[in-house]
């Protein structure tokens, strides 16, 4: 059986609550995060690559991970549950199974 490329696609835009969401890849974003969630802006930004100064691209399956894990902050603070939106553990729990369904299904 091929190896099947994992392909991921990523919105550029979507709704939350009646509110317009939109992503933007941004190589420039603090080093120490790969990802972020703006409520103000209602705004994901992610990045593609390891770091700044790498041409090293995350794998697909990375990006995919940052875009769910934000995207669930994205949620969770549309729906004021600010005390799971601040639980880091939570979140990337939550993420990683999202992943993995989204990466397995057929
Ligand atoms: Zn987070």
């Amino acid at each position: 059986m091929a190896n099947q490329k994992v392909k991921v696609d990523i919105p550029t835009t979507f709704n939350l609550g009646g509110v317009v969401w939109t992503t933007r890849k941004d190589e420039s974003i603090d080093e120490d995060v790969v990802g972020r969630c703006s409520h103000r802006e209602s705004v994901i930004e992610y990045r593609s690559k390891i770091n700044r100064s790498s041409d090293k691209k995350l794998s697909e399956s990375s990006i995919k991970n940052t875009f769910n894990h934000e995207l669930i902050h994205a949620i969770l603070g549309t729906m004021a549950e600010w005390e799971l939106h601040d639980n880091e553990k939570f979140v990337q729990s939550f993420a990683n199974l999202l992943t993995e369904y989204e990466l397995s299904k057929k």
